[in-house]
């Protein structure tokens, strides 16, 4: 959207609003089509671990032209491919991937959950399962999958030490500049049992993080770093030191233990990383 409008769309304080509606209305038309275009690939193959629809394929998303070079070049798992969405319910791969990790390897009854920038499905489900507070930002991007969602930023955490057994920040610390300040804030809220899921978008090639944090330049960081608004493409192995020195214990789940979780269309080299307070 032209920066000038909306300037002037956020001044008027209907900038998120108008937002939240056209993703609303476009997110219920592309589901009709959806089901309906893909009736056709009805039947088993993947099932999806949500609305438990099942289709020999899913819908495929790839990178456009402007962030496929960053992509590619450093081999990012970022959540591309084929069989992404769902025709169901539209559920993402990497929803789908958590839900399948929390049920299986986290206890999960009744456990306080944060979870940030929440995604509709994932969302949806948690609140069946236990208490949860959702966050972000720009809360009213949000507020058609929560109403109650806070205010927070993750380098500034409006809640007590030890307040949540689960945090789930799935591709949230890729955006934020002071990622090393976010992560202790998570490790601070976290009961001493509790456990963080900490996706981002990593490279399987750089040897070294690549960011800068003070970047503002959409265009540039779509080139750079794969998305508009990503301030960095972490180094595995660097992500995993920041964790650390934020003070977590991190459980890396392969890609070959997930790989059970493959009939449920998620992506299928992509890590999780289950990080422990203790
Ligand atoms: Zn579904």
């Amino acid at each position: 959207m032209n920066r000038r409008l909306k300037s002037f769309l956020q001044k008027g304080n209907i900038y998120h609003p108008l937002q939240t509606t056209y993703r609303s209305a476009r997110t219920f038309l592309e589901n009709i089509y959806h089901r309906l275009t893909y009736r056709r690939y009805k039947g088993s193959g993947y099932t999806c671990n949500f609305c438990g629809a099942q289709y020999t394929r899913f819908i495929p998303e790839y990178p456009g032209p402007d962030i496929a070079g960053a992509i590619e070049r450093n081999a990012v798992i970022a959540g591309y491919g084929e069989n992404v969405y769902c025709p169901g319910c539209g559920s993402k791969n990497r929803e789908r991937l958590i839900k399948a990790v929390i049920e299986k390897y986290i206890p999960f009854t009744n456990s306080k959950t944060l979870h940030f920038s929440p995604e509709k499905n994932l969302y949806s489900w948690l609140r069946t399962q236990a208490p949860v507070i959702t966050a972000d930002t720009a809360p009213r991007f949000y507020t058609n999958i929560d109403p109650r969602i806070r205010q927070a930023d993750a380098t500034r955490l409006p809640f007590e030490e030890n307040s949540f057994d689960l945090v789930i920040a799935n591709h949230i610390l890729e955006h934020i500049p002071d990622d090393a300040k976010a992560m202790r804030g998570i490790h601070r809220v976290l009961t001493a049992t509790g456990v963080a899921i900490l996706q981002v978008p990593y490279s399987l090639t750089l040897p070294t993080t690549i960011e800068e944090p003070g970047i503002d330049d959409p265009q540039l960081q779509a080139a750079l770093f794969g998305q508009c608004d990503h301030v960095r493409i972490y180094a595995l192995a660097d992500y995993l030191h920041r964790l650390k020195t934020a003070g977590f214990r991190v459980q890396t789940l392969t890609p070959d233990t997930l790989a059970e979780f493959h009939p449920h269309a998620i992506q299928q080299n992509e890590s999780v990383f289950l990080c422990y307070k203790h």
